[in-house]
C-alpha cells in the first residue's frame, strides 16, 4: 500500500494548482456576486485536458485513472467549489459519452467535449423524480430512424449554457429497466429552458428546468443499447459522486487555508488568536478530519480504477463522509473568522454556501446512507471492508 503521490501526480497537481491561482481564484468572488458562468476559463480549463480527463482517449480524453482525476479537480475546487463542481459535471457526462456512444458518434462529440469547445449536462432528474431517479416519466419513443422525447427534466446544472445534453428517457417498461440514455443537441427544436434558478450558491454555473416536446434524436446517438441507460446513469454517478466529493475536500482546504493564515493576522486580548487553544483543537479537528476525508476519496477513486465489485459502495462512502465533513470544516473555518467570515469580502461564507448542496445532489446523503446499509447488510463477512 503506497499513500504518495507518484511523480506523475504530483506534476498534475502543480499544474492544476498553478491553473486555479492564476484563472479560477482571482475572478472566483465576482462570478459568484454576478452570476456569471465562466466560459473563458473553461475553454482554458479544455486547453490543458481537464474537461475530458477521464474520457476515453480514442476519442480525444487524457484516459486518466479517476485517482489522478480527483487530485486535478481537488485543486481547482480549492479556488473555485462551483465552477470546478460544472467541470466535473461535464467529466462525467463527455465520459459517458466517449464510454457507451457508438465509435462514430463517440469520435464527433468526443473530442469536442473533451477539449471544451462544447460542454455538456446530465439531464436524470425530473420534477416528480429526484432520489426515485427510476420513477422518471420523460419518453423515448421510436420513430424510424429516430427517437421522439418528451418530457421535463429539472434542476440541470449549466443547462442553457451547454451545448450537449445526456438524457435519460423511458424507452420501456416501469422501473430502471425501461430506461435508455440518449445524446442530444441542446438546441435540437423543441427544447425549451426554464428560467435560471436564483440558488443559495453554486453561482458560477446555470441552473435550469429543460422541456422537451417531441424532440428528435438519431437513433445513433443512444448511449448502450436499449433499456441500458439507467445502468449507464449509474456508472456516471460513481465518479460523480467522488468528484463531488473531491470538490467538498478541496473547497475545506481552501477553507482551512484561509483560516490558519487568519489565526496569524488576527489578534484579541493582545494576542494572536493563534494563541487560543480553544482555536488550536479546531484547527487540529478540521485537519484531521480534511485528511480523513481525502484519504476516503482517494478509496473510492482508486476501488473504480479498479474495476471493483464494491466500488459502488466505495462512491457511495466517500461522497457522505467527504461532503458532511467539508461543509463541517468550511462552517468551523467561518467561524473562526468571527463577523469578517459572514461577509462576502472573505471567501468563507462562498465556500459554506458553495459545498451545501455537494450533501444534496448526485443523490443526497440520506440516499448514499441507503446504499451503504444495502450494501452492508447484503456482507457476509463485514470484515472484507477495507
Ligand atoms: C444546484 C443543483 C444542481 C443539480 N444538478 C443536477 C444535474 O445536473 N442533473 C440532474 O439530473 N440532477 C441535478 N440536481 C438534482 C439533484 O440530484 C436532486 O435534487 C437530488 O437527487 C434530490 O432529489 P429531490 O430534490 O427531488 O429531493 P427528494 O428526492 O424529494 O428528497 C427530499 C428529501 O427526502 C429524502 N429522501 C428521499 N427518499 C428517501 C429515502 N428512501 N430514504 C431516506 N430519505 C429519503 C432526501 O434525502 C431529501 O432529504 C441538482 C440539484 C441542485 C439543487
Amino acid at each position: 500500500m503506497d499513500f504518495e503521490l507518484s511523480e506523475d501526480q504530483r506534476a498534475f497537481r502543480d499544474t492544476a494548482r498553478e491553473f486555479a491561482q492564476r484563472e479560477f481564484a482571482p475572478h472566483a468572488a465576482r462570478w459568484d456576486a454576478e452570476a456569471e458562468f465562466p466560459r473563458e476559463a473553461l475553454r482554458h480549463a479544455g486547453e490543458l485536458g481537464f474537461c475530458g480527463l477521464y474520457a476515453l482517449e480514442a476519442y480525444g480524453g487524457l484516459g486518466l485513472p479517476r485517482l489522478d482525476a480527483s487530485i486535478v479537480f481537488e485543486e481547482l475546487a480549492a479556488a473555485c467549489p462551483s465552477t470546478t463542481a460544472y467541470l466535473t459535471i461535464h467529466n462525467m457526462a463527455t465520459w459517458m459519452v466517449t464510454r457507451f456512444a457508438q465509435p462514430a458518434v463517440a469520435a464527433e462529440w468526443g473530442a469536442r467535449l473533451a477539449s471544451g469547445e462544447w460542454l455538456a449536462s446530465y439531464c436524470l432528474t425530473e420534477p416528480g423524480a429526484g432520489s426515485d431517479a427510476a420513477a422518471l416519466t420523460t419518453r423515448a419513443r421510436r420513430q424510424g430512424e429516430d427517437y421522439v422525447l418528451d418530457g421535463t427534466k429539472a434542476f440541470i446544472s449549466g443547462a442553457g449554457a451547454t451545448d450537449a445534453l445526456v438524457v435519460m428517457a423511458r424507452t420501456g417498461e416501469a422501473g430502471h429497466k425501461g430506461i435508455s440514455a440518449f445524446l442530444v443537441a441542446a438546441d435540437s427544436p423543441g427544447i425549451a429552458y426554464g428560467k435560471k434558478e436564483h440558488k443559495m450558491g453554486w453561482n458560477s454555473q446555470p441552473t435550469r428546468s429543460i422541456a422537451f416536446d417531441a424532440v428528435r434524436v438519431p437513433a445513433s446517438q443512444r448511449l448502450g443499447a436499449e433499456g441500458e441507460g439507467f445502468a449507464i446513469a449509474m456508472k456516471g454517478l460513481d465518479g460523480g459522486r467522488i468528484n463531488i466529493a473531491t470538490c467538498s475536500v478541496g473547497a475545506a482546504q481552501g477553507a482551512l487555508n484561509a483560516a490558519l493564515a487568519y489565526v496569524h493576522e488576527r489578534r484579541q486580548f493582545g494576542r494572536p488568536l493563534a494563541d487560543f487553544q480553544a482555536l488550536q483543537f479546531k484547527l487540529a479537528d478540521m485537519a484531521t478530519e480534511l485528511v480523513a476525508a481525502r484519504q476516503m476519496v482517494r478509496l473510492a477513486a482508486s476501488r473504480l480504477d479498479a474495476e471493483a465489485d464494491d466500488a459502488t459502495l466505495y462512491c457511495a462512502m466517500a461522497k457522505r463522509l467527504a461532503t458532511d465533513l467539508g461543509f463541517a470544516i468550511c462552517n468551523e473555518a467561518l467561524q473562526i473568522h468571527g463577523g469578517y467570515g459572514y461577509i462576502r469580502e472573505y471567501p468563507l461564507e462562498r465556500y459554506l454556501r458553495d459545498a451545501r448542496v455537494h450533501q444534496i445532489l448526485e443523490g443526497t446523503n440520506e440516499i448514499m446512507r441507503v446504499i451503504i446499509a444495502r450494501r452492508v447488510l447484503a456482507q457476509i463477512h463485514p470484515e472484507t471492508l477495507q
